[in-house]
């Protein structure tokens, strides 16, 4: 490394990989580790507060290192307690993240992606189209920066990849940043309580499969024939609904754990009790749940959400076969926090 070298941002790196950096400086292995917990468990942004390490080390690392955030550029509070941070990038990108309590729970709903090259007919976020991944630096950067805007003893309990964005097209990045906040001397997130959506990417949810992260996977499903779903979704012209529901069957479940299927319930288009039938068929024997969602709507989307008593009659279905199923109830709408309602408007930006 050259003595003035380019600096590192802490917050997107892996303990191994601060361990290592740390090495490389001439400093012992277990400051690296030290240096990792400062940022991701004590959330230090600043060298300077570092009081474990000597004013010399503290010195050196000034030249090496920076700890980014996302800068918050505006806050939203709903009535209901949620509320939804406008972020914005150091390319001046920008991105929404909301934090929903609920009973004890705090759920931290993350965006992957600016924008989302997906185009759900339903999404607003798809309205954007694609602008570019997330790094790993930048997702948990929004954790970190959700933490810290939390009152004192209060705690994210869970985190869903549910933001702006298709996690499974940003597979390495959402990974790291996954590995990062699991880390046991850093965050320390239990994956169980973490929860990946996915409109629906077959080599995605294989890889996953594959991958040793522990992670929970929902599947947005939203359609039972691939006419209606080609339609809604237009992934599903490249993976088709039994091409996706083959690997969920396959996907490696641990114990007591089932996949979850989100289906938004849009107003003529998927909710009829054929609808419902159909995807008792489908799913059939999957160990899995399904999260009905009515449709949150904006203006600018084409649908209207199905009305109550047919989600409770469609449910009814579901529960009849003795399939789990639930109506997810809508957070923060009035502030366009709810799902698929996250978007930064174009007229924003400069
Ligand atoms: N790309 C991922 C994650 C982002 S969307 C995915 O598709 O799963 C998160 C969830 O919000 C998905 O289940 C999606 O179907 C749902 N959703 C999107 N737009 C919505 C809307 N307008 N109203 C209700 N739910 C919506």
């Amino acid at each position: 490394m050259a003595v003035s070298g380019p600096t590192w941002d802490v917050t997107g790196l892996l303990r191994d990989e601060v361990e290592a950096l740390m090495v490389e400086l001439g400093q012992a292995r277990y400051r690296g580790g030290q240096l990792f917990q400062w940022v991701q468990a004590r959330r230090a942004t600043d060298v300077d507060a570092m009081t474990t390490f000597s004013r010399d080390l503290r010195g050196t690392l000034a030249g090496w290192i920076t700890v980014s955030r996302p800068e918050v550029v505006r806050e939203q509070r709903a009535t209901d307690g949620t509320r939804k941070f406008l972020f914005r990038l150091r390319d001046a990108e920008e991105i929404e993240s909301v934090l929903i309590p609920d009973e004890d729970r705090l759920t931290a709903c993350i965006s992957t992606q600016v924008g989302c090259p997906l185009a759900c007919r339903f999404c607003v976020t798809g309205l954007m189209g694609m602008r570019r991944n997330l790094t790993a630096a930048e997702i948990v950067g929004e954790v970190l920066a959700l933490e810290d805007k939390l009152a004192a003893g209060e705690r994210i309990s869970n985190i869903v990849l549910m933001g702006m964005g298709e996690p499974l097209l940003n597979f390495h990045e959402v990974e790291r940043s996954l590995r990062i906040l699991c880390d046991e001397h850093g965050a320390n997130f239990s994956p169980r309580r973490i929860t990946l959506s996915t409109a629906g990417h077959v080599p995605g949810i294989q890889k996953l499969a594959a991958s040793d992260l522990g992670v929970n996977l929902a599947v947005s499903l939203s359609a039972t024939t691939d006419e209606v779903r080609d339609r809604l979704m237009p992934i599903n012209k490249r993976w088709p609904i039994a091409e996706l529901l083959k690997v969920c069957r396959a996907y490696p479940l641990p114990r007591r754990r089932r996949l979850t299927f989100e289906y938004v319930m849009l107003d003529g288009v998927n909710d009829t009790l054929e609808d419902a039938k159909r995807l008792v068929r489908l799913l059939r024997g999957a160990r899995c749940k399904i999260n009905l969602i009515p449709l949150n709507a904006t203006p600018d989307l084409p649908d209207r959400p199905s009305p109550r008593e047919r989600i409770e009659a469609f449910q009814q279905i579901l529960c009849d076969a003795h399939l789990t199923a639930t109506i997810r109830e809508s957070r923060g709408q009035e502030i366009a926090a709810a799902c698929g309602m996250l978007r930064v408007e174009t007229d924003r930006r400069g």
